[in-house]
């Protein structure tokens, strides 16, 4: 069965066509300046030339329109119709507290991923118009919702409670509820796997390194604890985004520089990270590698917090077998995983391999064979997740 995974944000769209059985990419794309002049379509059929056309998308169900006629073209498609395709799975933001798994849409699945639309404004209401787009256009198949809070609902509440007025978590539900779950859930699994060991044995720690940045403490097979919060703002320091700092500093832009709260979310989601860190340098990694001081004052910072959770969530598991690296850093910065590991890790007995750790974008063990706990590079894939979630719901 052909699954269709869509992620939809707010002016693009990104989707897969998995086959569910074989578990191979038939074909993935993407839809850009959805509602905006100039929008395009990228279409790339597996082992294909890339098709990018400049098609006027004045909103996302006209976007999907072009994803199903591209998936269907006579010439370049990949399937002969739409009947071919047995469900689409949606990434979906946020679940809230109602979601701990993936699930069928349904009008009222719809209704309670719009009642989280308070905490994620931006992102929720996007999805929802995937969906919809996608059920006019596509009658009568199924549509799944796999949630990037969903993983981490198992956490105690010990470590999604915040320590502000109990009465904020009954009213308003205000908690812990961490992102990049499906990523998470994925990484974790794999190092199982590739261990061959059972996963309700592991204390596993996922490093989710990208533009936005994640860790999570997963203990025997339950998410104990991770980065994110109420929002992806908190944890470790991003691309753009501060991570954790002190809420007074809110107080103190706001007096000195007249700003409203709206203004200052602004600077500490968009302008900061390794981006203000390194007097506005860049948010991409890559071009903080260069050899600046700049550069290396955002590095530094970056692989101390990212070590300092790891450090944190060994004490919550009371113990670490494994830690992966994962996501487009995670995976790809040989210089940024040396950093934290070796700089800060060598306490846990952990004991890197100069030549695996080499590696980029592949799954690899990059800790020495006599290394107390095991390191490994394992690429994320949120599409195959969503696919295999999906399936196993309608197959
Ligand atoms: P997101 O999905 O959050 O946008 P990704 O997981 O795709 O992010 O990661 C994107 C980031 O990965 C880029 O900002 C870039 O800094 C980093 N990256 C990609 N390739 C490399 C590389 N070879 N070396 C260092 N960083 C890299």
């Amino acid at each position: 069965m052909n699954i269709l995974v869509i992620n939809c944000g707010s002016s693009s769209l990104k989707f897969q066509l998995i086959d569910a059985e074989t578990e191979k990419l038939t074909a993935k794309g993407l839809c850009e300046r959805i509602g905006i002049d100039g929008s395009q379509i990228t279409f790339s059929p597996a082992g294909g030339e890339k098709i990018v056309r400049q098609v006027p998308m004045p909103d996302h169900k006209e976007a999907i329109r072009y994803v199903l006629e591209a998936l269907t073209d006579e010439k370049t498609g990949v399937v002969k119709s739409l009947d071919e395709i047995g469900a689409v799975g949606h990434r979906i933001v946020h679940g809230g507290e109602s979601f701990a798994e993936a699930t069928i849409i349904t009008p009222e699945v719809k209704k309670a991923i719009e009642d989280c639309i308070d905490l994620a404004p931006l992102h929720n209401p996007a999805n929802l118009i995937g969906v919809d787009a996608c059920e006019a256009l596509m009658p009568g198949v199924p549509m799944v919702g796999v949630f990037d809070t969903a993983f981490h609902q198992t956490m105690p509440e010990e470590a999604y409670l915040y320590a502000i007025p109990y009465r904020y978590y009954e009213q308003y539900k205000i908690r812990r509820y961490g992102f990049h779950g499906t990523s998470h859930d994925y990484v974790s699994h794999r190092a199982a796997e590739l261990l061959g060991r059972p996963y309700e044995d592991l204390k596993i720690i996922v490093c989710h390194l990208g533009n936005g940045a994640s860790v999570s403490a997963v203990k025997n097979g339950r998410c104990v604890d991770t980065s994110m919060g109420l929002t992806p703002l908190e944890g470790l320091i991003m691309g753009t985004r501060s991570g954790d700092l002190d809420p007074a500093i809110l107080e103190f832009i706001a007096n000195k520089e007249g700003k409203s709260i709206g203004e200052i979310m602004t600077v500490l989601n968009k302008e900061s990270g390794v981006l203000g860190l390194s007097g506005g340098l860049s948010s991409d990694f890559r071009d903080l590698e260069n050899g600046s001081e700049e550069g290396a004052r955002a590095l530094k910072a970056f692989a101390l917090r990212t070590a300092k959770y790891i450090g944190a969530y060994a004490a919550a598991m009371n113990g670490v077998d494994v830690i992966c690296f994962t996501a487009g850093v995670g995976e790809n910065s040989v210089n940024v995983r040396a950093s934290i590991c070796k700089d800060y890790l060598g306490y846990l007995g952990i004991g890197i391999d100069d030549e695996a750790a080499k590696v980029r974008g592949e799954e690899k063990e990059i800790s020495t064979p006599d290394s107390k706990v095991k390191v490994l590079v394992i690429p994320t894939n949120e599409e195959l997740a969503i696919a295999r979630q999906t399936y196993a719901l309608v197959k």
